[in-house]
């Protein structure tokens, strides 16, 4: 017997209609780059994607096409973020951290015929504009347009709204691109469907409690991981959205949650670090009394940081893990009912752990002998299936040993999975140690690194080692006016640790290299300190 329900289509116009017939007053702010706000409501966000769906079709483009972005976080990113797939393109966003020579090779391979740019980023994106051949580029902004390009606030004047109709478009169809960071090989494009973003918008909406309630700045931005779905299931609930623009310091993020009254942001660790730093230093230089949450993703949180917002700031940590081929939420933890009935000091354990599976995301974990038992102990690869997981990646058949024979993705991240399915992530595989047989876990080195005073950030990388094929070394920055010896770090990790994973080496340095999207770049301390990719393991 066939079930007897509509046929319908979880798509991105569904998320845009419903935001346009029930939310036209809520506000989408965005901070300009002389710092002023821009405010406009839903119904006009809305009036300007559909303006740009139409616009786009009579530059020529066609359904599946696709649309480039190379923009910092604010309304006309997400204009183009909706109104591309609304039309029946492909939002494809480019990273504005990447070499130009990278952004040539993605915005080529993926067939980009748009770019949508910001004048402030023209010197950037003129680097390698003439080399992918985009038939159109779109800049956005004030100030001079480039020759050659249209004007974005000209081509949707240009746009008749009436010709505009909700179209039923497939939900398989593809709504929006990004590609893996590619710490190795060549960067891989990731394909969402508009049924995979209808399905994750919503499991995000009910997971962070988001309603029209809230007031969210994303700080991870747009062209990171399909911006952690943001975008979509803000729209879909009328959620306030506050879009920092190029100002991403501390101290002007802290002023927009202020002035703004934001109750929810999200962003990498390196982020919040700068926040906590600013906060420490003036404890009473911001009222943010309606935050209810800080979600941290993309990269370990150190169980430290968790606990100072916690203990001397009063603020709330939701900790995600995910990846771009994932929508990109796998795990959520910190959320409402997680922690009943735990001590503070166990909660912040827990937290600082990446969290069970959200809805609709299957997990499970492979070791040398098989898959792993849900002890919290054993160390496996993680595997993920789901609605909104990459089934391959765009044109590489090189990859496809990425999935597994019955389909599962496999993550690369080397975790332990507790009996109530907590998964803990311990490395990269390419990042674990191996000394003597045995591995060591370089996040929890980090981790427990970065809860030493002295030290505000630390990354731990494998060196090689005649006697014990690799041991840990951990590269630390120190905090402005610490000092601290090795011997006093070893002491502090000793209690935590078993012998063997102690460093005998530690490198002080003023920075750690980061990757695009704020992460440690291991690779690059690995060349400086251990020789180059001498430990370096094939798995991307
Ligand atoms: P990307 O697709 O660039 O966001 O990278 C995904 C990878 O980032 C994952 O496979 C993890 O290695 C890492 N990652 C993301 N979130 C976390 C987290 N909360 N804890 C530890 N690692 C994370």
């Amino acid at each position: 017997m066939e079930g007897l329900m509509m046929d319908y289509q979880l798509n991105v116009p569904a998320i845009l209609r419903r935001a346009d017939e029930l939310y036209g007053d809520r506000e989408i702010v965005s901070r300009q780059p002389d710092k002023s706000w821009h405010r406009y409501g839903y119904a006009d966000f809305a009036s300007r994607a559909k303006r740009l769906a139409v616009a786009l079709r009579s530059l020529g483009l066609d359904d599946g096409d696709r649309v480039a972005t190379l923009m910092w976080n604010h309304h006309e990113h997400l204009e183009t973020y909706i109104g591309a797939p609304v039309g029946g393109f492909v939002t494809h966003t480019l990273n504005l951290r990447l070499h130009p020579d990278d952004n040539t090779y993605i915005a080529t391979h993926a067939g980009d015929r748009v770019l949508v740019v910001d004048k402030v980023l023209w010197p950037l994106a003129a680097q390698f504009v003439e080399r992918v051949g985009f038939e159109h580029v779109v800049a956005v902004g004030t100030g001079e347009t480039p020759e050659g390009a249209i004007d974005f606030e000209e081509l949707i004047a240009s746009a008749d709204e009436s010709a505009f109709s909700y179209r039923e478009i497939d939900e398989r169809a593809a709504a929006a691109m990004c590609f893996t960071s590619g710490t190795t090989g060549l960067p891989k494009g990731v394909v969402y469907s508009h049924r995979a973003i209808a399905i994750h918008a919503l499991t995000a909406v009910s997971l962070l409690g988001i309603s029209e309630a809230d007031t969210i700045l994303p700080v991870v931005p747009m062209f990171h991981a399909n911006a952690w779905c943001f975008p979509f299931s803000c729209t879909l609930v009328g959620a306030k959205q506050v879009f920092p623009g190029p100002h991403l310091d501390p101290d002007s993020l802290l002023e927009a949650f202020e002035t703004e009254h934001v109750t929810l942001s999200a962003g990498v660790p390196t982020i919040w670090m700068g926040i906590l730093q600013t906060l420490d230093a003036k404890p009473d230089g911001w009222d943010l009394s309606a935050m209810r949450t800080m979600t941290v993703g993309g990269a370990a949180p150190p169980r430290a940081m968790i606990e100072a917002f916690g203990e001397r700031h009063g603020l709330h940590i939701t900790h995600g893990w995910g990846m771009t081929e994932m929508c990109p939420i796998g795990t959520i933890s910190g959320a409402p009912g997680h922690e009943r009935g735990l001590g503070k000091s166990e909660a912040y354990d827990r937290r600082a752990q990446q969290g069970p599976p959200i809805p609709f995301v299957e997990i499970r974990a492979r070791g040398e002998d098989g898959l792993i038992a849900w002890d919290g102990q054993s160390m496996g690869e993680l595997e993920v299936r789901g609605p909104s997981v990459a089934s391959s990646y765009y044109d590489a058949p090189d990859a496809a040993d990425r999935w597994t024979d019955d389909g599962w993705f496999k993550t690369g991240d080397i975790v332990t999975i507790g009996p109530d399915g907590y998964v803990e992530v311990q490395d990269r595989a390419k990042d674990l140690v191996k000394s003597g047989g045995e591995w060591i876990s370089t996040v929890a080195l980090e981790n427990a690194l970065m809860g030493h005073p002295a030290i505000a950030e630390a990354a731990v990388i494998a060196v090689p080692d005649e006697k014990w094929s690799e041991r840990p070394l951990a590269v630390c920055v120190l905090r402005e006016g610490s000092s601290a010896s090795d011997a006093e770090l070893r002491d502090f990790l000793a209690p935590s640790f078993a012998k063997f994973w102690l460093p005998e080496r530690f490198e002080f340095v003023d920075e750690i290299p980061k990757t695009a999207v704020g992460k440690f770049r291991k690779t690059a301390l690995r060349e400086q300190f251990a020789g180059g990719g001498a430990v370096e393991r094939t798995q991307a």
